[in-house]
């Protein structure tokens, strides 16, 4: 008989994080923040069509207040000196230092941005980093080697893959489900009556600043659901990606 793993997972270190842990607090579930160092305070705003962010532009030259083609929401990042304090007791991973397209850039960039980013945060935290999301989702198969060399032991994609068996790349895992889809619950539902004849796992995804968008599918609201609904479940241990990842592990070696 199998155990049932929950992780959420954050990316960009964003001020929406702050009420995010302290739901996550409430409903006692863990989660993974993908951060990215070089960028620790930085301020943008997110242009949303549908239920995605689309465009960001820098606070220095918007005006919230202004009339805009596209809803925005703030992306703003938690500067440094806060980090330890907002993310106390929860996973911080890697995703680059400066948010770039691993598909795009040149090798040493590559080399550089994951293992500056990794390093950064594993001294700014103590934390020993091991986990990695990929900006935009790109570039897996051009990292491999960046990623081991960084230490990297498991890195997030962004596509969604039905099933719930643990990755069996975990340099390439792909999410069970971002918050935005219409699926949501079913998904989870479906996961909830899971039979764990193995090990079972479920990635949720999210950006904070999604929550923010007050839609239908991308708002608090869904975001508290999901917590009650993962927390109402005994037999699901919710914690971050790390832990599932060790914890499946040495289940698998017992
Ligand atoms: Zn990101």
């Amino acid at each position: 008989m199998g155990r049932k793993y929950f992780a959420w997972s954050f990316d960009d270190g964003l001020e929406q994080d702050k009420k995010i842990i302290e739901i996550l607090r409430q409903y006692g579930l863990g989660a993974t923040f993908h951060l990215n160092s070089g960028l620790f305070g930085d301020r943008t705003y997110e242009g949303r069509i549908g239920n995605l962010g689309m465009t960001e532009t820098p606070a220095s030259s918007f005006d919230p207040h202004a009339r805009h083609l596209l809803p925005y929401v703030p992306h703003f990042r938690i500067p440094e000196d806060e980090i330890v304090q907002v993310y106390r007791g929860f996973e911080i991973a890697s995703h680059t230092s400066h948010h770039v397209n691993l598909s795009r850039c040149t090798e040493e960039t590559r080399r550089a941005e994951i293992r500056d980013d990794v390093e950064a945060l594993s001294a700014l935290t103590g934390q020993t980093v091991t986990g990695f999301a990929y900006p935009y989702g790109a570039g897996a198969k051009k990292s491999r080697d960046a990623l081991k060399e960084a230490g990297v032991q498991y890195a997030r994609l962004a596509v969604t893959k039905p099933g719930f068996r643990f990755p069996e790349d975990p340099l390439a895992m792909p999410l069970s489900c971002w918050h935005i889809s219409a699926k949501t619950f079913e998904r989870l539902d479906a996961f909830f009556q899971a039979e764990a004849e193995e090990d079972l796992f479920f990635l949720m995804f999210a950006h904070g600043y999604e929550f923010d968008f007050g839609t239908k599918e991308s708002n608090w609201d869904k975001f508290r659901r999901i917590c009650e609904a993962v927390a109402s479940h005994d037999d699901i241990i919710a914690c971050s990606i790390g832990e599932a990842l060790r914890m499946h592990r040495e289940a698998e070696n017992d």
